[in-house]
């Protein structure tokens, strides 16, 4: 492998549930190239899915408790990163939630509380992680955070998530401006889908993925190992100059302007069953 691109680099990754995540994608890419991650996890229940995964990394990772809808459990967060690392080089966001029972059905249905809990964890906690992460990140350094197509178009069963990505993607911009002031870049990934956690609360996403595979150009679906090399190059210097940008990690599926019909019709089946 020529020189790892993240060598002497430390930051933190939030958002990691289990091997299946995008953060984990993104943690194996930046540790095979050298970085030093802290991982944050939600609570001791998600602690116990996070150590065999971080025993997993070649440097230990710093393992630290973070509930994004606490700010109070936020400050904490940053406060002992500050204390344990002093500063760091990158900030990964790869977080979201909403109820299940309202990601299928109408999006005008959605609850008052459920649309501030959504875009509260999904989109604020993002703003709020740039917040603390400012004063303690290296001129030259870099945050990614996650979306989903869902922002721009809709999609079915989507619903409130796809109005919190739409929000995300603007705080995304406006962080790009705040935090280019002090050399540091902000980046989205609008990653394809892929078969999470998360991804499983949101009604039909069997058959969505089904449907991404027949209709992107690529004709098949992103593995988190390919949002982590994309991320790999936001985060590193081989993105010195994209800042503001929601960069589409979906094996071409947002250019698609017509379903391939030789694909539809040979899938009538899968598509329509259930
Ligand atoms: P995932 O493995 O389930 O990760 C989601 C993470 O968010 C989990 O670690 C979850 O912890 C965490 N989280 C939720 N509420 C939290 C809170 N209050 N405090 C701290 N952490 C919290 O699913 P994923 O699909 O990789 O999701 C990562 C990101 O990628 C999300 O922003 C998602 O919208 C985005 N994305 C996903 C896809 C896809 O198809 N999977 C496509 C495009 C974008 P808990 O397990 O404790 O809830």
């Amino acid at each position: 492998m020529s020189k790892p691109l993240m060598e002497g680099k430390k930051g933190l990754i939030m958002g990691l549930a289990n091997d299946k995540s995008i953060a984990w994608g993104i943690a194996q890419a930046l540790n095979e190239h050298g970085a030093q991650l802290a991982i944050s996890y939600q609570n001791e229940a998600l602690e116990k899915r996070v150590k065999p995964l971080a025993a997993q990394l070649d440097k230990e990772p710093l393992l630290l408790q973070c509930d994004v809808s606490d700010s109070a459990s936020m400050e904490a967060c940053f406060n002992e990163l500050a204390a344990k690392w002093g500063k760091i080089d990158f900030l990964v966001h790869a977080i979201a939630f909403s109820d299940k029972n309202q990601l299928r059905g109408r999006t005008i249905d959605t609850t008052r509380d459920n649309f501030a809990m959504t875009m509260n964890i999904s989109c604020f906690s993002f703003l709020e992680a740039c917040k603390y992460a400012s004063p303690i990140i290296n001129e030259g350094g870099a945050v990614v955070t996650l979306t989903y197509m869902g922002s721009e178009r809709v999609l079915p069963n989507y619903n409130i998530m796809g109005v919190a990505k739409a929000a995300l993607e603007a705080a995304v911009r406006y962080a790009a401006m705040d935090m280019g002031e002090q050399g540091v870049r902000v980046n989205a990934i609008s990653a394809g889908p892929v078969k999470t956690l998360a991804a499983s609360g949101i009604g039909d996403f069997r058959k969505m993925l089904h449907w991404n595979a027949l209709n992107s150009a690529l004709e098949r679906n992103v593995t988190p190992e390919e949002v982590g090399m994309a991320a790999l190059g936001l985060l590193s210097d081989c993105g010195t100059c994209i800042t503001g940008e929601v960069l589409h990690v979906d094996c071409g599926y947002h250019i698609q302007g017509m379903l391939r019909m030789k694909n539809i019709e040979q899938n009538v089946e899968v598509l329509t069953e259930g």
